[in-house]
C-alpha cells in the first residue's frame, strides 16, 4: 500500500516554493505517513491515513491541499476539522508555516470559546484555508457565514476523536454543505469500526495507508499491576514514591475520576492537576502551561483531553485503569520514551480487567509483565513538587507583548536573573511566565508598579 519510492520531498509533484520552504523548515526528509500520504493527496484521491501522534500528519495533508489552493480566488477551498480547540491551533499553527512560502493564503481559525463576530468578519475578508472545530463551524454554516461551494480538500483530523467526542452528526451536516466532487481525507491515529462507517459515508473509492507505532523495543518498559479495587489509590502512589518521575500522565476514563485522582496526590504530597472536558477553555490553557512549563509534575486526564498535549517526552504513563482497546493502550503509553529516551508506562487493573490485558497481550503478540504492588520500595514523606511556579500576565498578542518583553522586564527593571525564567507562553489576552520559585515575590512585586513594553499590567500567581 505504501507506494512511495523515496522519502524524498523532491519526488513529489509540488511547487519549487514549497520545496525551498520545506528545507528552511528544517524537514529534510518525509516521514513515512508523509512518503505514503502525500502522493494519493496531491493526485486528489480521498484516503483514509492511519498513524500515531507526532508522526507529521498535519504536513501529510498540509503540503497536499496548499499546492491545490488557488490563492486569486478568494473562497475557501480547504478546510480542516478538528476534535478541540488546542489541536486546531497546532494544526493551524504548522500549516501557516508549511504555507509562508506561497504569497497571500488566509487561514483562518473557527473554534468555539472564542467570540463569533472576529471570526465572521475575518470571514468576509476572504479565507483560503479554514481550520476548526465541528460544532463553530457548523454554527457558522448555519448562520450563513461561511460558505463552502468551492470546497477542494476537506480533511478529518483525529478523526476517531471526534466519533468519540460525538462529533458524528456534526461532520456528516458539515459534509452536505460542501460539493460532492471535493478530496475528502481522513486522518486518524485508530481505526475503530466506526471510522471505517463514516468513511462510507462520506468518501469515494479511498486509498488506505498505515505506518505501524514503530517503537524500538525495550525503550518503553511495561508493567502491570493487579490490585483489589479499594488498592488502586495506594498502589498509584506507590508507584510515585517508587519511580520518583519528574512529569508523569495519568490516564483515568472520566472527568471525575481525574477529579478524584489528582485531589487524592495533591493530598498526598504529589502535586497534580487534572484535565478533561469540563474545564473552561481558559482554565484548560492553564492548565497545559503549567505542564508543559515544569509547574506542574503531574497531569491526570481523559484520552480526549490528552490528545491536545504537545509535549516533550514524559518519563512515566499510568494507567489508572485499563482501555477497553489495546490501540488505545499502545496510543497512550506512546506518550512516554519519545526520542531515544527511556520510558514507563504502568498499568494497574483489576480482576474485573484481566481480558484487557489479554486483548493488549495479544495486540502487541508479547505477554505482559505482572507485577505485584508490595515489590514496590516506596519512600516515606516523599513529597513531588514542580521545579517552577507559573504567573498569568493579563496582556498577550493583542496588546503586542512578546516573549522578549517579558524577559526584558523581568531580568531587566525587575532585576532576576535569566536562569530564574522558564518557559514563556504567549495567549490572545493574556501571557505565562514559568519562574523559579524563589524569583517569585520579587518578580510580582516589579510587575505591580513596574511596566512592561510602557505599559501597566497586572500580574498574579496561577494555582
Ligand atoms: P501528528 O499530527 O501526526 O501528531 P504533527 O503534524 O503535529 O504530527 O507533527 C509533529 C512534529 O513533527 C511537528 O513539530 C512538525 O513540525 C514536525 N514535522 C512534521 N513533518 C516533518 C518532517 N518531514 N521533518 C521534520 N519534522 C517534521
Ligand atoms: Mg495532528
Amino acid at each position: 500500500m505504501n507506494t512511495a519510492a523515496s522519502d524524498q520531498f523532491s519526488s513529489l509533484p509540488i511547487s519549487s516554493a514549497q520545496l525551498s520552504n520545506l528545507a528552511s523548515l528544517g524537514y529534510a526528509r518525509m516521514t513515512p505517513i508523509q512518503a505514503s500520504s502525500l502522493p494519493h493527496v496531491l493526485r486528489s484521491t480521498d484516503l483514509i491515513a492511519q498513524a500515531k501522534t507526532g508522526s507529521g500528519k498535519t504536513a501529510a495533508f498540509g503540503i497536499g491541499l496548499l499546492e491545490h489552493i488557488n490563492p486569486r480566488f478568494f473562497g475557501v477551498q480547504a478546510m480542516v476539522l478538528c476534535p478541540t480547540r488546542e489541536l486546531a491551533d497546532q494544526v493551524g499553527k504548522e500549516l501557516r508555516r508549511l504555507a509562508q512560502a506561497i504569497s497571500n493564503i488566509k487561514l483562518v481559525s473557527l473554534c468555539g470559546g472564542k467570540p463569533f463576530g472576529p471570526q465572521k468578519g475575518s470571514l468576509e475578508h476572504g479565507a483560503h484555508i479554514v481550520v476548526g472545530t465541528p460544532g463553530r463551524i457548523l454554527d457558522h454554516l448555519n448562520r450563513k457565514t461561511l460558505e463552502l461551494a468551492g470546497l477542494k480538500t476537506l480533511v478529518l483530523d483525529e478523526a476517531d476523536r471526534m466519533l468519540d467526542m460525538g462529533f458524528s452528526e456534526a461532520m456528516k451536516e458539515i459534509v452536505a454543505h460542501t460539493p460532492r466532487n471535493r478530496q475528502t481525507l481522513l486522518f486518524s491515529a485508530t481505526y475503530p469500526e466506526e471510522i471505517k462507517k463514516i468513511s462510507r459515508a462520506i468518501q469515494r473509492n479511498p486509498v488506505t495507508v498505515t505506518v505501524e507505532a514503530e517503537h524500538a523495543p525495550g525503550v518503553i518498559e511495561q508493567l502491570f499491576y493487579q490490585v483489589k479495587k479499594h488498592e488502586r489509590n495506594n498502589t498509584l502512589l506507590a508507584l510515585f514514591e517508587h519511580y520518583q518521575p519528574e512529569s508523569t500522565l495519568v490516564f483515568c476514563h472520566t472527568k471525575r475520576q481525574c477529579d478524584e485522582v489528582a485531589a487524592f496526590l495533591d493530598e498526598n504530597r504529589i502535586q497534580s492537576l487534572a484535565i478533561h472536558g469540563d474545564l473552561e477553555q481558559r482554565e484548560r490553557d492553564q492548565v497545559l502551561v503549567r505542564f508543559a512549563n515544569n509547574s506542574c509534575p503531574v497531569l491526570v486526564a481523559t484520552d480526549v483531553a490528552a490528545r491536545g498535549l504537545d509535549i516533550k517526552s514524559l518519563q512515566m504513563v499510568v494507567n489508572y485503569e485499563l482501555p477497553r482497546d489495546p490501540e488505545i493502550y499502545v496510543h497512550r503509553i506512546g506518550r512516554t520514551g519519545r526520542a531515544g529516551e527511556k520510558g514507563i508506562a504502568l498499568s494497574i487493573f483489576s480482576e474485573a480487567e484481566q481480558a484487557r490485558v489479554n486483548a493488549i497481550e495479544n495486540y502487541l503478540n508479547t505477554p505482559c509483565i505482572c507485577d505485584v504492588p508490595a515489590s514496590l520500595d516506596r519512600a516515606p514523606g516523599f513529597s513531588l513538587k514542580a521545579p517552577m511556579v507559573t504567573i498569568q500576565v493579563d496582556a498577550g498578542r493583542k496588546q503586542k507583548i512578546r516573549p522578549g518583553d517579558l524577559l526584558g522586564a523581568l531580568t531587566g527593571d525587575a532585576g532576576l536573573a535569566g536562569s530564574q525564567i522558564g518557559k514563556i507562553d504567549i495567549f490572545d489576552m493574556c501571557s505565562f511566565v514559568a519562574l523559579d520559585p524563589a524569583a517569585l515575590r520579587q518578580a510580582l512585586n516589579y510587575l505591580a508598579n513596574g511596566k512592561v513594553k510602557g505599559r501597566n499590567v497586572r500580574a498574579r500567581r496561577v494555582r
